[in-house]
């Protein structure tokens, strides 16, 4: 499980200025340089709370508003910051152009888990601060002018892990891009298959790629976007089965945690292990792509791969 890299900062710091003048006359003949310290503080009681974000890969403060307009990339460095799946669905589609499928679809604690918390107290708290149902949306909806199945995942809920739902969602979808002959596109976000539905989530691995097997009978593309984190197994499942694999910048992507593999193996791991320039180098995904590009290449890539059927179907 990747950690929130939202580092909200209060600095709202009091400059109060408590030396009597006798202490600032000694202060300014032993220490010349106090004055700047206080100017300092001055300057920091300045910033409003809760409104900026810290950069964690430059530490540059950005404005959360700015933040947003730039789809959460960061200005300076280029660090993309997680995003909402709503938020990825607004940056790639055409704008009311996206129906939502199975939108009420929520999971049912079978196995009637309990571990430090029940599975049941874990959903309700999801649902209400990610406000979705469940950790991936799917839908039908236009990139430019080509119609496509889209998938997104969302790490906020549970850390996008693939239980039942997400797995039955994820096949539906495939199964209407099948039947009504539409490029598939998922966009991954994921710690992996949900422990708290055991067995039942390791299935939605299996099912996933099948549904997409059928999907690739049609010969209809399927794009696969690896986002920060993914991992396990969706990892080892219908994200790396793409025609196409694209990734943002710097994403972890592998199966097992580094630090599993460091353990496990007993040696010292390259340096930029798991990420998607590690992967990228090797093979192993086609391209890295930047958020803010993410809709251009699709729309490039979906018109290059739906070409020959296009020209078929004239
Ligand atoms: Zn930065």
């Amino acid at each position: 499980m990747a950690t929130t890299s939202f580092t909200k900062k209060t600095l709202g710091v009091e400059a109060t200025d408590t030396t009597s003048s006798k202490q600032k006359d000694t202060a300014q003949h032993s220490f010349p340089k106090k004055p700047k310290i206080a100017s300092s503080k001055m300057k920091r009681r300045e910033i409003p709370e809760g409104l900026w974000t810290k950069c964690p890969k430059c530490s540059l403060m950005l404005y959360d508003k700015e933040l947003d307009e730039n789809l959460k990339v960061c200005r300076q460095c280029s660090h993309h910051f997680p995003i909402s799946a709503r938020e990825r669905i607004h940056s790639l589609v055409e704008t009311c152009s996206f129906q939502e499928m199975d939108a009420d679809m929520t999971s049912v604690d079978v196995l009637k888990f309990t571990g430090v918390a029940s599975y049941t107290s874990r959903l309700e708290f999801y649902q209400k601060s990610t406000n979705l149902k469940d950790a991936v949306i799917t839908g039908i909806g236009k990139i430019n002018s080509i119609r496509v199945a889209l998938g997104v995942m969302d790490f906020h809920f549970l850390g996008g892990s693939m239980g039942s739902v997400v797995g039955e969602k994820l096949t539906r979808l495939i199964e209407a891009g099948t039947d009504k002959g539409l490029p598939i596109i998922i966009v991954s976000s994921s710690g992996g298959a949900r422990m708290y539905e055991g067995m039942l989530s390791l299935m939605q691995m299996a099912k996933t790629c099948a549904a997409l097997a059928y999907h690739a009978k049609g010969k209809l593309p399927f794009i696969s976007v690896l986002t920060n984190p993914t991992t396990a197994g969706v990892m080892a499942s219908f994200a790396t089965v793409g025609d196409l694999i694209l990734a943002e910048p710097e994403a972890m992507i592998g199966f097992a945690g580094p630090r599993v593999i460091k353990d496990t193996t007993q040696s010292e791991l390259p340096p930029g292990f798991q990420t998607a320039e590690f992967l990228l180098e090797r093979g192993l995904i086609d391209a890295i792509v930047l958020r803010k590009e993410m809709k251009a290449k699709l729309s490039d890539y979906l018109d290059f791969l739906t070409h020959g059927r296009k020209a078929e179907s004239n």
